[in-house]
C-alpha cells in the first residue's frame, strides 16, 4: 500500500493565531483520517506522484490510459491494436497483486466520491458479443459498496424506449452525485447495432455522433466523469469462448443463435466501431481500447485506467457539520469517565 507520508509530520504548532492554529489543526484530522484510508497523504506544495502500472517489468512502468487512449481527432484502425497484448506480462499471476491492490484502492476511493457527493463516474462497457463486459463488471467492480454504485445493461429497446429520443433511457440511468454507474452496453449502439442493420436510416444514426457528443458535454459539465472501454477481442478468441459456453452446462442457456450470425458482420462492426471511436472521444469522456483477448490483462488495464483516474480528483472527505469535541463532551463525558476509572 503507498503511503506517501505520516500524517503526524505535519505539525501545527508553526501556527501562531488561534484562527490558523484551528485551520492546521482541521488539517491535520483530514490528513489522519486520508492515512487511515490508505490514501497517499497530501502534503502542502507536494502533489502526490501519479500512479502507474507496473506492468512495464524491470521496473519499467506504463501508463495505461496514455498508452490505450483514443486521442480526440485522431484516426483508429482496430487492426493494428493487437487483441493478444499484454505488454510484458505474460500470466493472470503477474497482474494479479496489481488487481488486488487496485480493487482495495478503488473501495477506498468510491467511499471517498460517496462522501464527498459532488461528482460522479460514469463507466461505459462496448465490445462484441462475449467481449467480456459482463465479467469486467465482476472482476474490477467486485470490491465496490453496492450502495455507491449502479450498473445498468442496455438490451433492445422497449416499444416505450423507442418512443423517446434515443438518450431517454440513458440520461435516466447516469450516475447521481457521489455514485458510480455502470453501462453494459450503452447509447453507442445507436450508432453500432443500429448503423450495421440499418434500423434507422443513414442520415437518422450519422448525426448521433453529435448528438453523443453534446450528451456527454451535458454529462460532464454537471461534474461526471466518464471512461469509456472499448474491449477489443479477435473473431478467433470470440468464437473459443462461445465453444466454451457451448461445452459448459452452467452458461449454455447463455447461447443463442445470433450470437452466431452476428459474426458475418464482423467487419462492419469493426468499421462502425472506428466511427464511433474516432467521433466521440473527447478530452472529457475518452475511449479506451482495451486489448481484451486475456481477461485478466483487461482487467488490471480497465482498473488501473478507473484507479488513477479517482486519484487524479484529490478527493477529500467533508469537514464534519458538527463541533466534534461538543459533541464528545456532551454526549461521551461517561465513556470517558468509565475509561478512567
Ligand atoms: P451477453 O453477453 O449476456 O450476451 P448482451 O449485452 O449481448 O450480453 P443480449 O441480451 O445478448 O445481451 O443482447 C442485447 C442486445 O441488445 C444486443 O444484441 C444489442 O446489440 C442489443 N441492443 C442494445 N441496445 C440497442 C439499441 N439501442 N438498438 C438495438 N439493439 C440494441
Ligand atoms: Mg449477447
Amino acid at each position: 500500500m503507498v503511503r506517501l507520508a505520516d500524517p503526524t509530520h505535519v505539525a501545527s504548532e508553526d501556527a501562531t493565531t488561534p484562527d490558523a492554529r484551528k485551520t492546521a489543526g482541521a488539517a491535520r484530522r483530514q490528513q489522519r483520517l486520508w492515512y487511515h484510508l490508505g490514501l497517499p497523504v497530501p502534503i502542502p506544495g507536494r502533489m502526490p506522484a501519479p500512479r502507474q502500472s507496473l506492468a512495464g517489468g524491470e521496473g519499467r512502468r506504463v501508463d495505461y490510459r496514455k498508452k490505450f487512449v483514443v486521442e480526440p481527432d485522431s484516426k483508429v484502425d482496430l487492426a493494428r491494436v493487437d487483441p493478444k497484448f499484454t505488454g510484458k506480462l505474460s500470466s493472470e499471476a503477474d497482474a494479479k497483486a496489481e488487481l488486488d491492490a487496485h480493487c482495495e484502492r478503488f473501495t477506498k476511493l468510491q467511499y471517498l466520491l460517496y462522501a464527498d457527493g459532488t461528482q460522479s463516474l460514469l463507466v461505459v462497457l462496448q465490445g462484441m458479443d462475449a467481449s467480456g463486459k459482463d465479467g469486467t463488471v465482476r472482476h474490477v467492480f467486485r470490491d465496490i459498496d453496492p450502495q455507491g454504485i449502479t450498473v445498468r445493461s442496455f438490451k433492445v429497446p422497449t416499444p416505450e424506449e423507442l418512443a423517446h429520443d434515443f438518450l431517454w433511457r440513458v440520461h435516466a440511468a447516469a450516475p447521481r452525485r457521489g455514485s458510480v454507474a455502470i453501462f453494459n452496453r450503452s447509447h453507442y449502439e445507436d450508432v453500432l447495432v443500429a448503423r450495421v442493420h440499418e434500423l434507422v436510416p443513414k442520415e437518422v444514426w450519422s448525426k448521433r455522433y453529435g448528438r453523443i457528443v453534446d450528451f456527454e458535454k451535458n454529462l460532464v459539465q454537471s461534474d461526471t466523469h466518464i471512461l469509456k472501454f472499448f474491449l477489443h477481442i479477435s473473431p478467433e478468441e470470440q468464437l473459443r469462448r462461445f465453444k466454451q459456453r457451448l461445452e459448459d452446462p452452467a452458461r449454455q442457456w447463455k447461447i443463442s443463435e445470433s450470437d452466431y450470425t452476428e459474426r458475418d458482420y464482423w467487419d462492419d462492426y469493426v468499421r462502425a466501431y472506428e466511427a464511433a471511436l474516432e467521433k466521440t472521444s473527447t478530452e472529457r469522456a475518452p475511449w479506451f481500447i482495451i486489448p481484451s483477448d486475456h481477461k485478466w490483462f483487461r482487467d488490471l488495464v480497465v482498473s488501473t485506467i478507473i484507479v488513477d483516474t479517482l486519484e487524479d480528483l484529490h478527493m477529500r472527505l467533508p469537514q464534519p457539520h458538527v463541533n466534534l469535541a461538543d459533541i464528545a463532551r456532551k454526549y461521551h463525558a461517561a465513556d470517558a469517565k468509565g475509561s478512567l476509572g
